[in-house]
């Protein structure tokens, strides 16, 4: 497949199964037989995941991306055996680090349910074309990427303003809110992969979705404090 269908999230996964380097063979730059060039896409996913492992304490040498024709067998010999070398110099994923495989696993984990918010961000550095080499290593820096992640949001329903319309529990594309019929809804913050289409569709009569950056939200209500306060009002009255 082209080098561009190479995700984010495959990269993670492969290093969450174990593999101890990652090797992106794709096509030469500028010789992509559509208008997509997707291989400026693997090149800047592959920029911005080094800066991502590096921030986790992972070597970003155990990711690599080079560019070759299907005629250049080998340069492609001599990429891998490099890369081999370079990795098994390295040593075992974590190990090599001096990270142990409970908290390897955790944060290699953690990356892996923001992939759909990093994508987000930063999807319009991702999308550059960067045909100048020199601008690359500097295209994602290690400050931008501790600021990603001092930044990832959390969204909240105010137990106060939700009316329970269900319209946000509809639209969210992992089922990370918890609602039924005359139920005040609640993120389960551990499934929210922060895309904030919650926020977006709530009502604007209700606004009952806030984000939260640098802050952790409220606990959410108690499941029988969870009436919606309007319905709570005329059940009273
Ligand atoms: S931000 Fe809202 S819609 Fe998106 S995953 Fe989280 S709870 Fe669901
Ligand atoms: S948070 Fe907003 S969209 Fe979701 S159920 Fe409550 S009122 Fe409706």
């Amino acid at each position: 497949m082209c080098s561009g269908r190479v995700d984010l999230a495959h990269v993670i996964r492969a290093f969450q199964n174990g593999m101890d380097g990652v090797y992106i063979g794709g096509c030469r730059l500028n010789e992509c037989n559509y208008i997509t060039h997707g291989n400026y896409d693997a090149l800047a996913m592959v920029l911005l995941a080094r800066r991502i492992l590096e921030h986790i304490g992972l070597h970003p040498e155990r990711l690599r991306i080079e560019f070759m024709s299907s005629a250049d067998g080998i340069l492609f010999a001599e990429g891998v055996n490099d890369f081999v070398r370079t990795v098994k110099a390295l040593g075992p994923l974590g190990r090599g680090e001096g990270i142990g495989p409970e908290e390897l696993a955790a944060r290699l984990a953690e990356i892996q349910k923001l992939v759909p918010w990093i994508k987000l961000a930063k999807r319009e550095k991702l999308a550059a074309r960067l045909t100048d080499p020199a601008g690359r290593e500097g295209h994602f820096t290690a400050e931008e990427v501790a600021a990603l992640f001092r930044e990832v949001p959390a969204y909240y329903i105010d137990p106060r303003k939700c009316q329970a319309c269900g319209i946000c529990a509809g639209r969210c594309p992992v089922d990370a809110i918890d609602g039924g019929k005359q139920r005040v809804h609640v993120v389960d913050q551990e499934r929210c992969i922060k895309c904030g289409t919650c926020l977006a569709v709530c009502p604007e009569r209700f606004q009952a979705v806030t984000r939260f950056v640098g802050v952790p939200p409220p606990p959410p209500p108690a499941e029988d404090e969870r009436t919606p306060v309007r319905r709570k009002k005329a059940a009273a009255s």
